[in-house]
């Protein structure tokens, strides 16, 4: 009888998943001594062990990649070892039903599905769900593989997540493309309007940081985490801010000074400034600024700017390479 079924439950699953994403383009997986799973109904695992290397991350198994995409992993994963580097998996192969789960939560994080796919793609359009991506983590193993993983047709895909990486054998011959740019529409994100008085200085509030890019929310939780174990509390002054947020306190600027050139030393129009992009945090009272210029840099945050001691700005490479030179100021004045 399941000489006959099988055939049939494969079949009804393919044309249910031609209807859903308009072609074929998985393969069934095929391991021996199991029965064939459409690649999209394969889940990963929903966690792992700690990261040896750093336990804010885990290290799960890539179990669920597809066949080819798990033997260039354990490839990749070789090589970095032959290196000296290890590479944590934060996160491999996951289900219809997985990605899905993530995005529901998102859409009721940030309200509707157009924002919640800034941040988190829908099942049919996430390559964890077909198998072909890893992220790996910390940011310094990232950066080994951004530099090394092409030859084993690993490659970064994206602008703003330096973690990603994508499997195709072609990578190994012709290189990397180009990446995609940081996910359209980020800039619309609002953040808080304002939040509850910073309990160390009243003049300062202490807004919830919603908003910024995953990975820079990730990094500003380290950011405080580090802090806290020291004794010391961060206020956040301001962080995310929507294009209509920065645009409303650049008209109150021109208001006030006259010009948009006056305006333009004081606020950043939207297209420049780091709060729209999500990457920075200002930080007060001036003592919690000064810890984080002291000791931010090991988690990915910089003072950026010589006028503003509170502006800090996140990028996982100021881990391994420093702080760049600090500017005299954000308006280039
Ligand atoms: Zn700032």
């Amino acid at each position: 009888m399941f000489g006959v079924l099988l055939p049939l439950i494969l079949v009804v699953a393919a044309v249910a998943a031609l209807g859903a994403t308009g072609r074929l383009e998985f393969a069934h997986v095929q391991v021996a001594g199991q029965p064939a799973a459409i690649l999209g109904e394969v889940p990963g695992p929903d966690a792992g062990a700690a990261c040896a290397l750093d336990a804010w991350y885990v290290d799960e198994p890539p179990e669920g990649l597809r066949p080819d995409v798990l033997g260039a992993w354990q490839r990749l994963r070789a090589e970095a070892g032959e290196q000296g580097v290890r590479l944590c998996v934060q996160d491999g192969k996951r289900s219809t039903g997985q990605q899905q789960r993530e995005f529901t939560e998102a859409v009721r994080l940030f309200g509707t599905p157009e924002l919640a796919g800034i941040y988190v793609l829908p099942p049919e359009k996430s390559m964890h769900v077909k198998g072909i991506a890893v992220d790996v983590q910390p940011a310094a193993s990232a950066a080994w593989v951004e530099r090394n993983g092409h030859a084993l047709g690993w490659c970064r895909s994206h602008q703003d997540e330096y973690r990603h990486f994508e499997y195709d054998p072609a990578y190994a011959t012709s290189g990397c493309p180009a990446p995609l740019p940081v996910a359209t529409g980020l800039s619309e994100v609002p953040g808080p309007e304002t939040g509850p008085v910073c309990p160390l200085d009243k003049r300062y509030v202490d807004e919830e940081p919603q908003g910024p890019r995953p990975d820079v929310l990730d990094g500003w939780k380290r950011l405080r985490a580090k802090a806290e174990a020291q004794g010391v509390r961060l206020c956040v002054q301001d962080s995310k801010r929507s294009v209509a947020q920065q645009q409303r306190e650049f008209t109150e600027a021109v208001r006030r000074f006259g010009t948009p050139e006056l305006a333009a030393r004081y606020v950043l129009p939207p297209e420049k400034s780091m709060h729209v992009k999500g990457i920075a945090v200002d930080i007060q009272p001036t003592a919690s600024a000064a810890w984080v210029e002291g000791n931010g840099r090991a988690v990915g945050w910089c003072r950026r700017y010589e006028n503003e001691y509170w502006h800090f700005e996140y990028d996982p490479a100021y881990e391994t390479g420093g702080c760049p030179a600090m500017l005299p100021s954000a308006t280039g004045s």
